[in-house]
């Protein structure tokens, strides 16, 4: 993809863990990448297929001076952050941000952090089998929406389906929501399992009764497997109440480890039924 890149922008800021960088200040140099299809704007002429490059060193001016950060990790996610939420065309971001004069007793050239962030596309199941389902389930919509790293959300039709594996349990509410997000896979697990705790899931049986459950199916094209993390969703080609919403969001992404679509998934699984 084509980039806009931005070279050392100064800017004079107070992040810091010590007290007096706080108080003091000092100088901060950010180098952004800008991850944009230019070809529309090269062949027109036209600034309004492209991005304005002045209001984004604005936007990242504004970010560093109106708050104070202990960590330069954080002042790059809440720059990178800013940028991917405010300008549409831009797809993804590195962010550099040194500190030449960091508090370090010796001689050095420059401290820094060099982030990447980009609009990742996920599928989340939503399942709710205790208590005010719909709810719960609304709620937790509301709370990923609601997220800065989060974008793009579209929820399918809730249906209600027999419980799975533990049988002597209520029905469930199952569903699924597509969106964006600039978290990771982990970041966004970790997301889920905030907004899980807030609607007082407890842990107890495995597959037991749960007030919400939000798994991550798919991320991207991406396969993991990790002891905390499976993506896709491990047994989700054999679960009607994944592949029902999930083909009515994307019912021609392709499985990457099964490499059929959800479409093909459902109709095998409907005819083994
Ligand atoms: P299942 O994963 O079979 O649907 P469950 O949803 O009832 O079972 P939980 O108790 O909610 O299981 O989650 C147990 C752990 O599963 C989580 O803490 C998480 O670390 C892990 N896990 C692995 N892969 C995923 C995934 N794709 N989405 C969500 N959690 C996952
Ligand atoms: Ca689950
Ligand atoms: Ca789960």
């Amino acid at each position: 993809m084509d980039r806009i890149c931005i070279d050392e922008l100064k800017i004079f800021a107070h992040h810091g863990v010590f007290e007096h960088e706080n108080i003091n200040g000092q100088n901060f140099y950010v180098n952004a990448v800008l991850y944009v299809e230019t070809e529309k704007a090269g062949l027109t002429d036209e600034l309004e297929y492209s991005v304005d490059y002045g209001s984004v060193c604005k936007l990242i001016g504004e970010v560093l001076t109106a708050n104070t950060y202990k960590l330069i990790e954080t002042a790059a996610q809440e720059v990178a952050a800013a940028i991917l939420n405010k300008f549409e065309l831009i797809k993804a971001v590195d962010i550099e941000l040194r500190k030449p004069e960091a508090p370090i007793p010796m001689d050095f050239g420059s401290v820094s952090v060099k982030i990447h962030r980009e609009w990742h596309e996920a599928l989340v199941a939503v399942g709710s089998n205790i208590g005010d389902s719909r709810t719960y389930i609304s709620n937790a919509v509301e709370e990923l929406s609601s997220s800065r790293y989060v974008k793009d959300l579209s929820l399918s039709e809730l249906i209600v389906t027999k419980p799975y594996g533990y049988t002597d349990q209520p029905d469930f509410l199952n569903g699924a929501v597509k969106l964006r997000t600039m978290l990771t896979p982990h970041g966004l697990l970790d997301l889920l399992h905030e907004i899980e705790n807030k609607a007082d899931r407890k842990r107890e049986i495995h597959w037991g009764p749960r007030t919400l459950d939000l798994d991550i199916i798919f991320y991207d094209n991406e396969v993991i497997n990790e002891k905390e993390l499976i993506v896709p969703h491990i047994d989700m080609h054999n679960r009607y109440f994944v592949l029902k919403p999930a083909s009515e969001l994307m019912p021609e992404y392709v499985h990457p480890v099964l490499k059929k679509t959800v479409r093909q998934l459902l109709k095998e699984l409907e005819s083994n039924d």
